[in-house]
């Protein structure tokens, strides 16, 4: 089953993450506190929660996931440690399930299922995720300019990740 959720420009994303920044007072220099963001979903959504989960109580590969209807994130332990320990991808995995619960639950984007094959990138509720996750970890307000490495350094991501962002300023 393929949702679609009203569309969002990375503009629109980008502006949002500066917003939700701002709202925590981060500096655009600080790095995204992936796993602090956790204890404090009730910021955006009064009733979420998060657990951390065996490999097997999620779907086979999955790292993580968020259901939306019950306003949880599932952590797969591993991914959780190592998210923990500062590494970039896993730390971007979290922010990427707190940017679906955000958008989908405390801003109330509209979801429909859709049923055409393809949705267009900027009504895929995966493309808005991971698109605000790296908005809300590589400020554009802080990076324009720096190398990837330097991103991947005082960001706390991939520097794939980083790549990608740049790439996007
Ligand atoms: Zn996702």
């Amino acid at each position: 089953m393929k949702y679609s959720v009203e569309a969002k420009s990375r503009k629109d994303l980008r502006l949002l993450a500066h917003h939700i920044r701002d709202r925590l007072r981060l500096k655009p220099s600080d790095a995204f506190p992936a796993v602090e963001m956790l204890e404090l979903l009730d910021i955006w959504v009064p009733d979420a929660f998060f657990e951390i989960v065996e490999e097997d109580e999620l779907g086979k590969g999955a790292h993580a996931e968020t259901e939306i209807t019950k306003s949880i994130i599932r952590i797969r332990e591993d991914i959780y440690d190592r998210a923990c320990a500062g590494n970039g991808r896993d730390r971007m995995t979290v922010v990427h399930e707190i940017a679906h619960l955000i958008m989908l639950r405390g801003l109330g984007f509209r979801l429909t299922r859709s049923f055409r094959d393809k949705v267009k990138a900027y009504s895929d509720p995966e493309w808005q995720a991971k698109c605000l996750a790296g908005e809300l970890m590589m400020d554009s307000r802080y990076i324009a300019g720096m190398t990837s490495a330097e991103v991947a350094r005082k960001c706390g991501v991939s520097e794939e990740a980083a790549k990608l962002q740049l790439s996007k300023i």
